[in-house]
């Protein structure tokens, strides 16, 4: 069968021109949006992925600010920058860029940030948020991952929809959005037995390993929509979590990687700051 491809690059310049807009309403009416982003130590992929977060901003107007800290700061002086962010009034979103250093609990840092600041949506509050069905700063990936199944037409509610992977930052959230959709939602995991059958019976398949290249099409179910949420660095090569030609011919659907789910999780992330800013408005 033809599959059909769902171009993240595409759908986020649609969304990032509406961005762009609400961006200059803000402005009219003296709101600077801004997003501060910390990047601790000098991972390469993790300064890649700032990079990429500031150009968006500027792209859109939003105001960005890079606070790049060394790998030796203490987990206490972090906490500190966190609260000031906190207390500043011209910085609506706040993000740190993960994973820190072993010796920085990632879960303090983030319990820390405002949740009305938490533009990544990692923050237990908005993950409670999302679990009770009042969605506020929702994570991006997830969020993202929405939008690319629902441009290709098809409706979500009454499909089943097979996430692997079951982490805070993608497989629950998603899983949790998606049965908020009215799809009926499996969940799998490392522990999965016969993860090839059950994968099967996705009329959605959402994949979110980080085990690139591990799904053919013994696991797609013909016409499913495919998600490959993974990226995987593999000599120098970004690679999905699926066998991109074994899916084509048996997906009805698919996103590419790179060009799928990437750029829509910083569009979501643009979208999350000027929900921010907005709120801050009405504080
Ligand atoms: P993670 O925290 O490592 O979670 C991976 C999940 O996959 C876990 O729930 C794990 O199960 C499950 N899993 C691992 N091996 C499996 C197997 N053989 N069979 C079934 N399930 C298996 O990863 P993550 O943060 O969710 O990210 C997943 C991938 O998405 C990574 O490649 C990451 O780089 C990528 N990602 C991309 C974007 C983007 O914007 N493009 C954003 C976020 C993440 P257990 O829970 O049992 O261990």
């Amino acid at each position: 069968m033809e599959t059909k491809i769902i171009d993240g690059r595409v759908l986020s310049d649609q969304l990032r021109k509406s961005i762009k807009q609400k961006v200059c309403e803000l402005r009219q009416n003296n709101i600077m949006p801004g997003l501060t982003v910390i990047l601790v130590g000098d991972d390469p992929a993790s300064q890649i992925y700032v990079r990429n977060k500031k150009r968006a901003c500027e792209q859109v107007g939003i105001n960005s600010n890079v606070i790049r800290l060394d790998n030796n700061i203490t987990e206490y002086e972090l906490l500190g920058k966190i609260h000031d962010l906190n207390e500043d009034p011209s910085v609506h979103g706040i993000l740190v860029q993960l994973p820190l250093p072993s010796h920085i609990s990632s879960e303090r840092i983030i319990n820390t940030i405002d949740p009305s600041k938490d533009v990544d949506g990692f923050h237990p509050v908005n993950a409670g948020k999302l679990l009770a069905g009042q969605p506020y700063l929702a994570p991006c990936t997830p969020r993202g991952i929405i939008k690319l199944i629902e441009s290709t037409g098809e409706d979500i509610s009454g499909k089943h929809a097979v996430v692997i992977g079951r982490s805070n930052i993608v497989g629950k959230p998603v899983s949790i959005m998606l049965l908020q959709k009215n799809a009926t939602v499996t969940i799998c995991h490392s522990k999965t037995i016969e993860l090839d059958k059950i994968a099967r019976q996705g009329d959605i398949l959402v994949v979110a390993m980080g085990r690139p290249q591990s799904i053919t099409d013994k696991y797609i179910k013909t016409g499913a929509i495919v998600i490959d949420v993974g990226t995987s660095r593999v000599n120098g090569k970004l690679l999905g979590d699926v066998v991109f030609q074994a899916a084509k011919g048996k997906a009805g659907w698919i996103t590419p990687v790179p060009g799928g789910v990437g750029p829509m999780t910083i569009t979501m992330l643009l979208e999350n700051t000027i929900l921010a800013a907005q709120s801050s408005s009405v504080l």
